[in-house]
């Protein structure tokens, strides 16, 4: 399969409501300009010196997402250019990210990472945590960023019943959350193994990285 059949194949089961993030990390420019010229526009990325030497490479046209963990003192690579950042697992992130869109006049767009995940490895905050920033004076004074929704990621399993269980988590999370925050509108969660399962269960961004791309290979 190529990765424009398998783009088409995965777009044709979206509803209309639901963003396709193709997720390039590790990928070589040719393949991921294979899925441009095939009409994608939203790449994700988890490091954040690859996505910027990509997007340096590629059209101007492309939106880049931060998919992955956010170095504090890495944020400054992708400050003029980021469309979203996935990851915010804390207050102290987000100051670093309204400081350094500030210095390009710009207004980043984030996500609050919620841990919904039972096993450990996953980050994120508590919904707790997320209530609290969301309803502090700090936030309101933060003018260079703007909190547009959340994402989580689910447990590496089999168990259907349990990933369902916390996409539901997380898609409950983000309605209580949107009764404090009204412009929230992104409920991050899916990959290539749950995205089916995280749209059910109220979806409206998937990360999709191999069943695009293939299997990533970390030796090289
Ligand atoms: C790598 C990654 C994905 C995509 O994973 P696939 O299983 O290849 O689809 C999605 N989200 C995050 C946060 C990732 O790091």
């Amino acid at each position: 399969m190529s990765i424009k059949n398998n783009l088409t194949q995965i777009k044709i089961q979206l509803p209309s409501h639901v963003t396709l993030v193709a997720v390039s990390k590790t990928k070589p420019v040719e393949d991921l300009m294979e899925a441009y010229d095939s009409g994608q526009r939203i790449f994700g990325e988890n490091k954040i010196q690859e996505m910027a030497e990509k997007h340096q490479q590629m059209p101007k046209d492309i939106q880049w997402h931060m998919i992955g963990n956010v170095q504090r003192n890495k944020v400054k690579y992708m400050a003029s250019f980021v469309d979203l950042v996935h990851g915010v697992d804390s207050l102290k992130l987000l100051n670093e990210i309204n400081k350094q869109a500030a210095k390009h006049q710009r207004v980043i767009n984030c996500l609050l990472q919620l841990k919904i995940a039972q096993e450990d490895t996953k980050f994120g905050m508590t919904s707790k945590e997320a209530h609290e920033i969301l309803n502090s004076e700090h936030y309101k004074s933060l003018k260079n960023i703007a909190i547009v929704g959340v994402m989580g990621m689910a447990s590496f399993t089999e168990n259907t019943a349990q990933i369902t269980e916390e996409f539901t988590l997380l898609k409950s999370d983000f309605d209580s959350l949107k009764n404090t925050e009204e412009n929230l509108k992104v409920v991050s969660m899916g990959m290539s193994g749950d995205y089916p399962l995280a749209i059910e269960n109220g979806s409206t961004m998937i990360r999709v990285g191999s069943s695009i791309f293939g299997a990533r290979n970390y030796t090289n």
